[in-house]
């Protein structure tokens, strides 16, 4: 036996590890801290969801590369099947395409963004390129994020609309970043409550080097079931397909993938309600002094107005209400996911104690 230690690469054991940590707190009345949807999957979905799963064989795996679900989602969206890479929820898939285009090469971010990107970059030992948002609704720095993506080796990853800030991207823009990266990935986890002008699936689906990803963890209410998909070129998914694993959507998945496809009116309509109850939320807030970034997706970047984001979070937390503290990425701010009518007047009563 020798004392030697166990390799662990560098990158990795620089991380830190995701934790939820236990805290006391009352029962929890409002959850907004994961950007879920305060929806769920209807009744009457769930029970067919049920009944076909009863009916199938449970020891077999699923379809070998889920052509059932890859139809469904091309329909939804116009595309074809060939251009669709399916994986549990969109995080897998992201790191399949990072590991693919930018391992070993130079990740070009900009924060602050989705924190997983960090950890992904890691995993699929990339380094990171950060150009950081400016500006009251934390907007990309264009021509500086255009310049780092030029780069040989360099690969952008754009998220719009962004989180944890809730902007989206100009279309004149990633124009502009098509034509000059070798390869854009842009995460769309939350183009449902953004305006449909904004869709660049829309604008720029046809060009071979654009990679979008979508989930149905937010606006379709499905995020215990983990599903997410990549939209790119036929050429492009082969390569995205090397780095998934066989099989990672169960069946369960994609039965209840292909049963909320089929029912978009759904979405809509949960999307609609949303979008309303972000507009009176953001309203509310300015009306309490906080500072509110422009926000296009389910939830607000929020800074109250003493800047004690970790008081304030606190403070909710002893009422029962759960939001995210996001000081680490920008100082003063707290990222609060939209609920359903009743829960956000819970925040927003339970804010005015707090402040
Ligand atoms: N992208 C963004 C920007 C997200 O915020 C999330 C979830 N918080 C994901 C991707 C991953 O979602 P999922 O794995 O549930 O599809």
């Amino acid at each position: 036996m020798t004392g030697r230690p166990v390799p662990v690469r560098e990158e990795i054991r620089a991380l830190r590890a995701y934790r939820l940590a236990p805290e006391d707190a009352p029962p929890i009345r409002a959850k907004l801290d994961f950007n879920e949807s305060p929806f769920d999957v209807p009744g009457e979905i769930r029970a067919d969801v049920l009944a076909r799963l009863a009916a199938k064989r449970w020891g077999r795996y699923p379809e070998f590369g889920a052509p059932r679900l890859k139809k469904a989602i091309a329909e939804a969206i116009g595309r074809r099947p060939e251009e669709i890479v399916v994986g549990n929820g969109s995080g897998e898939v992201i790191l399949a395409a990072v590991s693919v285009f930018a391992g070993g090469r130079t990740l070009v971010l900009s924060t602050p963004t989705f924190s997983l990107y960090g950890q992904i970059a890691a995993i699929a030992a990339a380094r990171v390129t950060d150009v950081p948002r400016q500006g009251a609704d934390f907007e990309l720095a264009e021509e500086e994020f255009l310049d780092a993506s030029a780069r040989p080796g360099a690969v952008p990853l754009v998220c719009s609309p962004n989180n944890p800030t809730g902007g989206v991207v100009r279309s004149a823009f990633l124009d502009r970043l098509l034509d000059i990266a070798a390869v854009v990935l842009l995460d769309q986890a939350y183009v449902d409550f953004a305006p449909s002008a904004d869709d660049a699936l829309l604008s720029f689906g046809s060009r071979r080097n654009l990679v979008v990803f979508r989930t149905l963890s937010k606006a379709y209410a499905a995020a215990g079931f983990r599903i997410g998909y990549a939209v790119a070129p036929p050429a492009l998914v082969v390569e995205i397909e090397k780095a998934v694993l066989p099989f990672s959507v169960d069946l369960a998945a994609e039965e209840l993938a292909i049963a909320v496809l089929a029912h978009p009116e759904v979405a809509r309509s949960h999307v609609e309600r949303i979008v309303a109850e972000r507009g009176r939320v953001a309203d509310a807030l300015a009306a309490a002094g906080c500072a509110v970034a422009t926000s296009s997706a389910n939830f607000l970047f929020v800074r109250p107005p003493d800047g004690d984001a970790a008081r304030v979070r606190r403070g909710l937390l002893d009422r029962g209400i759960l939001v995210r503290d996001m000081t680490a990425a920008a100082p003063g701010r707290l990222r609060v996911s939209i609920g359903s009518r009743a829960e956000n007047d819970l925040f927003l009563e339970a804010l005015q104690e707090v402040l």
